[in-house]
């Protein structure tokens, strides 16, 4: 399992690092960074990716 934020698209809303803290997280340049083990994470992270209102996390 891969996890990307298409930086492009993301708003920097921080849903996704509610949902999981586990492997979201808001960088320095106020985005989300995907990070961690997110196969560990799975169910957290298929929620996250639902949840991102501009559909900027991709799942591999
Ligand atoms: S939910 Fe989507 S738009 Fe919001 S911070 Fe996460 S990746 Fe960015």
């Amino acid at each position: 399992m891969k996890v990307f934020v298409k930086k492009e698209d993301c708003i920097g809303c921080g849903m996704c690092a509610d949902v999981c803290p586990e492997v979201f997280e808001i960088g320095s340049d106020g985005y989300s960074d995907a990070t961690g083990e997110p196969s560990a994470h799975y169910d957290k992270v298929m929620e996250a990716a639902e949840i991102c209102p501009v559909n900027a996390i991709e799942v591999q």
